[in-house]
């Protein structure tokens, strides 16, 4: 059976590492194993990176955004053969793929700006003959770890700018559905980058433990679950690094009375059902302000429900794929079955989708459950699966309250034709990224993406600028060159421009 090896130094390699099966969740057979980088391994990838990094460091940076442009052109004439490995592994539907993938690609095309982005700032004559300018300088090598629900984007919201900026890359991504991963990494060798810089290592715990403990790495980025990216954080810091750790979410949807209502469904469907919920941006919560906004959507989300098509990845009519696993997919089953023992109403019940050819697939039917409140189980945690609950409140303050309790705040949206309330609502609301009648405002790649509250550990977001000052540290020079004529002497006091 194919085992997925590790990119080290410019080649693909199979090391003598631990193997974890790799599923078709579609079919819930195994298609693959991934190996699981030893510490030695990591330790390889470091090294390689390592002895890479002086001469790419030194690299222009216009030879260094080359590389990215024809990446960029790669990664189109192969979107066909990525989607594909996307699917076959996470379970996505082709054109779900292709979006995910379009989305990786803008975060290589802003990286294309390096040379405009690391431009720096100059003051000439901040004293008498002295110059004063600040440059942005890179941290030598940084890792990514990424979750499995977007193989091919959210590695691309880290290396591509990391790399730019002139690091070096060790990227950890997920054991679920590593092919897609791998493969792109590789074609930025066919776009001209010097072994060493890019390498992925393949993994679990053990990998990632390595890379928080060596010295080498100066800086990590995380993406993934709320507990994880808590202790990825912590254990950066302590020893040293730099980290973002962006976590997991629940993502509110307020419908206001006065919203278009078959507006709303249409874009909750989508939000709530796209990609099974398997996205930190979903929208798994919508909020219906008075009971007569929360029977309509109810009844207008029941109609469109019954037109929603799961099935394999395999069928592009498909609207959404199976789970990532058979435990995930038991799991968002035990969070439907929780909420209606706590007297929540299920009106469109998943729980056994009949997928004829795929019986044993992951699959989970889009859920719908009405009079959720915020004490249930269900409401409290990420479910990450194609389930959305609707809770019932009066007001619409009392619906914000709700969202800025909830410990996570990585994205929301409000349903409304009122141009106050919408402004208060954003103003007001203790969250990342906020969307008026955009279910999800997963900011484009010249802006940056991240929660609040428990959503994100750390100060910068992902990709867009807030990436140029994650990947890069400042640094100010101060330069006079002295002539004979104007030569000062010591000088104990303070420098000033008095
Ligand atoms: P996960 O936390 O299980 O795994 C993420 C990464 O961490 C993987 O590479 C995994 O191998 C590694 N990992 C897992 N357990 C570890 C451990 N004990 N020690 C060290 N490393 C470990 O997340 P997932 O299930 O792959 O992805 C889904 C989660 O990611 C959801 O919570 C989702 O909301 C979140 N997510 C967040 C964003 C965001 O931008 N905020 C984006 C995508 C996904």
């Amino acid at each position: 059976m194919t085992v997925v090896g590790h990119l080290i130094n410019g080649e693909i390699i199979a090391a003598d590492d631990r193997t974890q099966d790799v599923y078709n969740p579609a079919t819930g057979e195994v298609s693959k194993q991934v190996a699981l980088a030893s510490r030695a391994t990591v330790e390889q990838a470091i090294a390689a990176a390592q002895a890479a990094y002086p001469e790419w460091r030194d690299t222009p940076a216009i030879k260094r955004a080359r590389v990215m442009f024809k990446f960029k052109q790669l990664l189109e004439q192969n979107a066909d053969e990525i989607c594909a490995l996307i699917g076959a592994e996470h379970g996505k539907i082709s054109h779900d793929a292709a979006g995910e993938l379009q989305r990786g690609i803008e975060n290589v095309e802003y990286a294309c700006c390096a040379p405009e982005l690391l431009k720096g700032e100059h003051s000439k004559n901040v004293a008498a003959n002295i110059d004063s300018w600040s440059e942005h300088q890179p941290l030598g090598v940084v890792a990514g770890i990424t979750p499995f629900n977007f193989p091919a984007m959210v590695p691309l919201w880290m290396y591509p700018m990391a790399i730019v900026c002139g690091n070096c890359f060790i990227l950890k991504p997920s054991e679920r559905d590593p092919s897609s991963t791998l493969f792109i990494a590789a074609l930025l060798k066919e776009a001209g980058l010097p072994d060493g810089v890019m390498n992925v290592v393949n993994g679990d715990k053990e990998a990632v433990d390595a890379l928080l403990d060596h010295e080498d790495i100066k800086a990590v980025s995380f993406v993934g679950s709320t507990p994880i990216a808590e202790t990825i954080y912590s254990t950066a810091n302590a020893n040293g690094k730099r980290c973002q750790a962006l976590g997991g979410a629940k993502n509110h949807a307020i419908v206001m009375p006065d919203a278009d209502m078959d507006n709303a469904v249409a874009q909750l469907l989508g939000a709530a059902f796209g990609s099974s919920g398997e996205r930190c941006m979903a929208l798994s919560v919508a909020v219906a302000v008075g009971d007569a906004a929360a029977d309509a959507l109810v009844s207008k989300m029941q109609t469109a429900m019954q037109d929603l098509k799961v099935g394999p990845c395999t069928n592009a009519s498909n609207d959404f794929g199976p789970v990532i696993t058979r435990q995930h997919q038991q799991k968002v089953v035990g969070f439907i079955d929780s909420a209606e023992q706590q007297g929540a109403n299920v009106v469109v019940d998943g729980r056994n989708p009949q997928i004829e050819g795929h019986e044993n697939g992951f699959f989970v039917g889009g859920t719908l459950i009405d009079n959720v409140t915020v004490d249930m189980d269900s409401y409290a945690a990420e479910i990450f699966g194609p389930v959305l609950q609707v809770v019932r409140v009066n007001t619409m303050q009392e619906a914000m309250d709700i969202i800025n309790n909830h410990e996570y705040g990585n994205g929301t949206c409000i349903f409304t034709r009122d141009g106050e309330a919408a402004r208060y609502f954003s103003d007001q609301i203790l969250v990342g990224m906020v969307g008026i009648n955009v279910p999800l405002p997963v900011p484009v790649a010249y802006h940056s993406f991240g929660g609040w509250k428990r959503s994100l550990f750390g100060d910068l977001h992902a990709y867009g600028p807030d990436a140029v000052r994650f990947y890069t540290k400042r640094k100010t020079i101060t330069q006079r060159w002295p002539s004979a004529g104007v030569r000062e002497g010591a000088m104990f006091s303070m420098p000033t421009m008095k």
